[in-house]
């Protein structure tokens, strides 16, 4: 399977979760407070760069990939990802640069469970901010995804993401998982668009 076809069945992964985060907030689950930024403001968020495979398709296809990849090398330490767009007043107040390609744990965090090892229950995976201003709310969508209410469970769609591709899906700090996404998909290019001239 070549590099597009990876990245093809990543957004098909996507499309599926998006159906089941709906569904979650359909049926009244906790959402993310409009214009917070506080979770993209992080640079520590582990990604791997195959669930950023199609953003860096699509930064190629806009002629920008060779630029972000350029401004992330000259990272001296890990920065906040590169896609988030901060308000100048206030670094955690912002929105995503490119929601519609975002990565697998920006689509988890807040939409997401997993299993709590000492009690066997499932925890709702979200920021503090929520559980702070929300408690009762919290409480209550924790209870009700115990029993039975559908969300997302995080382990089942790391797995997914993994048996596409084991290698690419190593964690880093989210610029760095970009970084690499965007070099491989370069190189890609790159000898795609070489055997293309050969060709002609
Ligand atoms: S890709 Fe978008 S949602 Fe994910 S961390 Fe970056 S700015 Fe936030």
């Amino acid at each position: 399977m070549n590099l597009q076809q990876k990245s093809k069945l990543v957004e098909e992964l996507f499309r599926e979760l998006e159906e089941e985060t709906s569904e979650f907030y359909r049926q009244g689950g906790l959402s993310c407070l409009a214009g917070c930024g506080f979770c993209c403001a992080n640079p520590k968020i582990p990604a791997t760069p195959l669930e950023f495979l199609p953003l860096a398709f699509d930064l190629y296809d806009k002629g920008l990939a060779e630029e972000f990849a350029n401004q992330l090398a000259l990272e001296e330490k890990p920065g906040n990802c590169i896609i988030y767009r901060a308000q100048a007043d206030d670094e955690k107040k912002g929105f995503c640069g490119s929601y519609k390609h975002r990565g697998l744990i920006c689509r988890l965090f807040g939409a997401s469970s997993r299993k709590n090892s000492k009690t066997g229950n499932k925890d709702l995976i979200t920021c503090k901010i929520l559980k702070e201003k929300f408690p009762q709310e919290f409480k209550e969508t924790t209870e009700r995804i115990n029993s039975g209410f559908p969300i997302p469970v995080s382990i089942a769609w790391y797995t997914q993401l993994h048996d596409i591709d084991e290698y690419l899906t190593t964690q880093y700090p989210i610029n760095q998982a970009i970084l690499m996404a965007l070099e491989l998909v370069l190189r890609y290019k790159f000898y795609q668009e070489g055997e293309v001239v050969e060709q002609l």
